[in-house]
């Protein structure tokens, strides 16, 4: 059958998550030790459709940073705060070709090219509107938890060795502040960087997340509204054509849908209109993207045609 409900479903799932599980191709990151602690054979896979059902097989439920795939929230949350036009003036929409983080900007406008790598998320966060440091970290967990529908907390000990280990990112900001890209306090802006990264989630809430952006911003299960309809197109189009990273083409090609890797292995999937697929596995390719993860996505959208541009 072609339909992605009942208990055909969760049993294909279960399949496919036996035949990856053996999979071990790639290596945990090692950036800081939160993430090296990470099991390789961590695997867990789940689909929210847009009518609020959730399916999930393996560590569907096991918590751990969000990383990137924070950043596609948090444009989202920039673009409410400021609107489309003024975001752009800050923000790129070019995909880079180069590593996620590539000290680069463009040569032309002096903006970091998107959102999704980190000098572009850097300069995204450092738009989110609020009074104060506290402010600002409460409104984003505020949006968080609209998209996630429960409360939500940041890893302290991962947020402490982002910001001790984050000259790299450190040095982003500081080229960005020299062009005018970045205009509020420097190391406040990081700080709520290395704090979004930090969110702790489940593969169960990145899936609902995605069906939240695949059901035009309001939460499937909780049927709260995450963030403005008008914005999706922002977020999906961006997702599409610079989610991950330098495989990004290849990955339009293969798989077809807007989608969003973190380098603690999770990867977000938005079919439109209909389901959003979460992967959680921390081996990674030598792009940042989880090896498993990569893999059941191209799998799922083979065998449901997902692929946008499959003629249906
Ligand atoms: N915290 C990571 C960093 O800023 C996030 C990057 C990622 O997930 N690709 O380097």
């Amino acid at each position: 059958s072609n339909s992605v409900t009942g208990q055909n479903f969760q049993s294909y799932l279960e399949s496919l998550h036996r035949k990856y599980q053996a999979l071990r191709d790639g290596n945990v990151a090692n950036y800081i030790p939160e993430l090296a602690k990470a099991n390789p054979d961590w695997f867990g896979i789940a689909i929210a459709t847009v009518d609020g059902q959730v399916f999930s097989v393996g560590d569907a439920d096991h918590l751990f940073t969000i990383q990137s795939i924070s950043k596609v929230f948090v444009q989202g949350l920039a673009l409410e705060d400021h609107g489309r036009d003024y975001f752009l003036t800050r923000v790129g929409v070019e995909p880079t070709g180069d590593a996620f983080n590539a000290i680069v900007l463009d040569e032309q406008s002096k903006r970091p090219y998107n959102p999704m790598v980190n000098a572009g998320a850097i300069a995204t966060t450092s738009l989110i509107k609020g009074n104060g440091p506290t402010e600002r970290l409460n409104r984003l967990l505020e949006m968080f938890r609209g998209y996630i529908g429960h409360d939500i907390f940041v890893d302290a000990s991962t947020f402490m060795s982002e910001r001790t280990t984050g000259d790299r990112n450190r040095a982003m900001a500081y080229l960005m502040r020299n062009f005018g890209m970045i205009d509020t306090n420097l190391e406040e802006a990081l700080d709520l960087y290395f704090q979004q990264c930090s969110v702790m989630v489940s593969c169960r809430d990145l899936a609902v997340m995605a069906a939240t952006l695949a059901n035009r911003g309001v939460n499937p299960v909780t049927g709260d509204r995450a963030v403005a309809a008008g914005y999706i197109r922002d977020m999906l189009s961006v997702m599409y054509t610079c989610g991950m990273y330098n495989f990004a083409g290849e990955w339009s090609y293969r798989v077809g849908l807007p989608a969003k890797s973190g380098v603690s292995g999770g990867i977000i999937v938005v079919v439109p209109n209909q389901i959003g697929i979460a992967v959680f596995s921390p081996l990674l390719d030598h792009r940042a993207n989880s090896v498993r993860g990569v893999k059941v996505c191209e799998e799922l959208s083979e065998r449901f045609e997902l692929h946008l541009f499959d003629s249906s």
